[in-house]
């Protein structure tokens, strides 16, 4: 980030008791950006958005936004003097109050005069609905007026906690997609946290994946699932073959043949392999084991060479349980990453060759 990041979060930690909740945190967020925060439960998401809030003190480190400090070892800004606004998993609506009144709850006399109210229901598409109670409203409806008061009070931030959770599947995709169309409009900073790894790439101009309190990463979409920076990040961001491979000059020797790589990567490595990068071809010395067709897209399981390898492809399955077949990689350059101790990735033809996956 070249420019002043708009938030940034630096050396930030927190424990509870013994257990250590956040790790020395660092990131920035640039104006107007949307930044995903991934990881598995329990790995500090919500506690660093809380943090980020003010509904948490953190133990060491510091937040800053636009320049303002907002958190430091002797300064705590009070959470509704920060402009930030927060969207919950559930809505959290007051049932007896109109939508309207929902959206003007906690604004200043100023701030409803002014038309904050109408401004943010007019943002959400929902001026129409003003009068309705809660009940009276469905579910994506109920996260729109929670977005408009998150949104009245003009925030320099918006952070969004699993906003989606609770929606079923059809009603979630709309949703998220209004959600993100919204965003691109006001162009409102938000920091968003989820464990879904598809919502984090459909969601986010930049994910930071966290695992045991840290930040692993934080990248484009595109660059976390292309050069993941360890295997655990390469399986938490989509499905992943790390094909024990021996690499020189550029070039990993695998069970589907030369894989392109990195060429500072040496020696005995797993290879990153993406399932939608091997093509399946009828005959050869691998053996299909289990076929799945979703519809748009069918995987495959091959046992090549002693190792288990998942195959995506396009459209109905070609190959059937049983079939002899070949594999061959057709992908861009990949990444990889050194044997776990010298001497324990097993030649290229050797039948102890075991394949991780993830997500199979
Ligand atoms: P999830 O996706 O399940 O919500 P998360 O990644 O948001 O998880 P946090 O809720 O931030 O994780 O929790 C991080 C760690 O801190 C967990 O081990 C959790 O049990 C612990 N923790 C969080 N809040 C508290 C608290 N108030 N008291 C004690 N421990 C807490």
């Amino acid at each position: 980030m070249t420019t002043r990041p708009f938030v940034h979060v630096d050396g930030v930690t927190k424990r509870f008791g013994a257990a250590v909740a956040l790790d020395s945190c660092g990131l920035d967020v640039a104006e107007g950006e949307t930044l995903v925060l991934l990881g598995p439960s329990g790995c500090g998401k919500t506690t660093l958005l809380r943090i980020i809030a003010g509904l948490e003190t953190p133990d060491q480190g510091t937040i800053t936004v636009d320049g303002e400090l907002l958190s430091s070892a002797n300064r705590a800004v009070r959470p509704e003097r920060r402009r930030i606004g927060m969207v919950f998993q559930d809505a959290a609506l007051f049932g007896h109050m109109s939508v309207a009144a929902n959206v003007g709850y906690g604004l200043s006399r100023a701030d409803v005069r002014a038309g904050r109210v109408a401004e943010a229901l007019a943002m959400v598409d929902l001026s129409h609905l003003a009068h309705r109670r809660p009940h009276e409203l469905s579910g994506g409806q109920a996260q729109r007026v929670a977005l408009a008061r998150a949104l009245a009070p003009r925030p320099r931030i918006l952070l969004f906690d699993e906003p989606f959770t609770g929606l079923d599947t059809t009603l979630r995709l709309r949703v998220r997609a209004e959600i993100v169309d919204l965003l691109q409009r006001v162009g409102v900073t938000s920091i968003f946290v989820t464990h879904d790894q598809e919502e984090a790439f459909v969601l986010g101009d930049r994910i930071a994946v966290m695992r045991d309190g840290q930040i692993r990463q934080v990248g484009t979409p595109a660059a976390l699932y292309a050069r993941p920076v360890d295997p655990w990040v390469a399986e938490f961001v989509g499905e992943a073959n790390l094909l024990p491979a021996t690499s020189a000059a550029g070039s990993a020797a695998t069970v589907l043949g030369p894989v392109p790589v990195e060429t500072s990567l040496f020696g005995h490595s797993r290879v990153l392999v993406r399932p939608e990068h091997i093509r399946v071809s009828p005959g050869g010395d691998a053996m299909v084991t289990s076929v799945d067709f979703y519809g748009h897209d069918c995987s495959y399981a091959v046992r090549a060479g002693g190792c288990v390898v998942r195959v995506r492809a396009a459209g109905a399955p070609e190959v059937h349980v049983g079939d002899q077949v070949s594999l061959a990689y057709h992908g861009p350059r990949t990444t990889g990453y050194a044997a776990a101790a010298p001497g324990d990735a097993p030649r290229v033809d050797s039948p102890a060759m075991r394949l991780v996956t993830a997500r199979s």
